[in-house]
This record gives C-alpha cells, sequence and structure tokens, in this order.
C-alpha cells in the first residue's frame, strides 16, 4: 500500500499524512527532510553559499551521506538523521529553508534520494509526502493526494510555527520563501512539481486539519486491504 501526498510548500501535507499513518498504522515518510539533510550538508561543508553549488564535490560527497528517521523518546516525534547526528532542528530553519530548492532541483541528488525513497516504500505500507512521489517516486500509488491552498494561508501557518518554535522571523519573509519554493519546484527540468493527473486535489484553505484528515483516510480505505 502506498500513499502519496504531493502539493505545494506549507500546505500542511506532513501534519496529516502523520496523522493518517497512525490511524491507518501506515509508515510515515518525509521525503522534503531527506532533500532537506542534503542542504543542510552542503551549507556546512562550504559545497554551497546559499546560491552556487560546487557541483563535483556534492556529487562526490553524496554516497557518504546516510539519512534515516528515528523516534526520539525526548520529543516523542520522528527526527531526521544525517549520519551519526540528528539534525531535525537545523534542517527546518530558513538557511536550508532559502537554499532547499536549488539543491533539490539538481539531477544527481534526486536521482540519489528517489532510489532510496523507492526502497523504503518498497519495504511496506508507507504514506509518503513530496512534490513528485505520485508522478515519478511512486506513479502507480495506490492513492493520490495533491494539497492546495493559497500563498498566504500557507505563509502564514509555516510563520506561526516557527514563531512557536522560537525562530526571529518575518511573515513577509517566509511568504517571500513559500512563493519562491514553489516556483523553483514547479519550473526545474527534472520531476517538476505537477500534479499527477489521477492525484485527488484537496484545497486545504478552508478546512480543519480534522475534516481533512477523516476525508483522506476514507479515499484511502476504499482501496486498501491492510488499513
Ligand atoms: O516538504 P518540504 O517543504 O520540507 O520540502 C522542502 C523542499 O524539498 C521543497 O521545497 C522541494 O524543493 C524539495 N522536495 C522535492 N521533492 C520532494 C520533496 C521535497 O523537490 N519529493
Amino acid at each position: 500500500m502506498v500513499v502519496a501526498v504531493d502539493g505545494y510548500s506549507s500546505t500542511g501535507k506532513s501534519t496529516v499524512a502523520k496523522l493518517i499513518a497512525k490511524e491507518l498504522g501506515l509508515v510515515y515518510i518525509d521525503t522534503g527532510a531527506m532533500y532537506r539533510a542534503v542542504t543542510y550538508f552542503a551549507l556546512k561543508s562550504g559545497l554551497f553559499n546559499g546560491d552556487k553549488v560546487d557541483e563535483a564535490s556534492l556529487q562526490r560527497a553524496l554516497p557518504t551521506l546516510k539519512i534515516h528517521f528515528e523516534h526520539s523518546g525526548e520529543s516523542g516525534k520522528s527526527e531526521t538523521w544525517l549520519n551519526n547526528e540528528s539534525v531535525e532542528s537545523e534542517i527546518r530553519g530558513m538557511e536550508v529553508s532559502n537554499g532547499v530548492s536549488v539543491i533539490a532541483s539538481i539531477p544527481f541528488v534526486r536521482r540519489f534520494l528517489v532510489e532510496q525513497q523507492q526502497r523504503m516504500g518498497n519495504e511496506g505500507n508507507v504514506i509518503m509526502d513530496g512534490r513528485d512521489i505520485g508522478t515519478v517516486v511512486f506513479p502507480n500509488a495506490d492513492v493520490k493526494f495533491f494539497m492546495t491552498a493559497s500563498p498566504q494561508v500557507r505563509a502564514k501557518r509555516r510563520y506561526d510555527e516557527l514563531i512557536a518554535k522560537g525562530d526571529s522571523v518575518t511573515y513577509e519573509e517566509v511568504e517571500k520563501n513559500v512563493i519562491t519554493r514553489d516556483y523553483i519546484d514547479s519550473h526545474r527540468s527534472v520531476s517538476p512539481l505537477v500534479q499527477a493527473e489521477d492525484a485527488i486535489v484537496i484545497d486545504n484553505g478552508d478546512m480543519t486539519i480534522e475534516q481533512e484528515v477523516a476525508f483522506m483516510v476514507s479515499v484511502i480505505k476504499e482501496h486498501c486491504d491492510v488499513c
């Protein structure tokens, strides 16, 4: 069973995917966190300055990167690990958010991560969120959703989330990031963000999380023997 949840930045994909995973006993895989982890590595090791990438060195270094998810007893949440370090907090900050779409548009980075995502999906019953899950990673996914909402609704959600975490950001900065990322993600030459023809579109601007989850769970149950 593979459920694909794609869509624009900050549409709440990961929030609903986690809740659905819990309710239906699926494994949740956050593919955005994997692109964020590679971006964090590139920034930290001086291979990326937020603008230019030393592609040859990044390509050489990629096979040494081990990305995995681990449940943290302390936070009670799943965290992203890069080699022997939890990078969960670092990958959510503005520096990584501002650079991730540049790194995610590099074909060899996508090949490297898509292969891992396909392996994870083939291991069991998963719900995976990202930008190209229903189009490239699992074009034969059992159920595909495509999430959208206005840029302002999405920026406000992301802004509230960052402020609650104690980050010092402005609303304008977050809105610019959301709009720029969507533009780069939708216009890159390799697996751009595009709605799969057979995806169910959800505009969640006026929906509560509970309504959204209830709707998605009912759709998934129609297609799922193991849920
Ligand atoms: O989902 P999240 O906002 O954390 O994703 C961060 C970025 O990673 C996206 O803006 C996009 O550039 C990239 N991404 C991607 N393909 C995916 C998941 C994320 O290109 N499947």
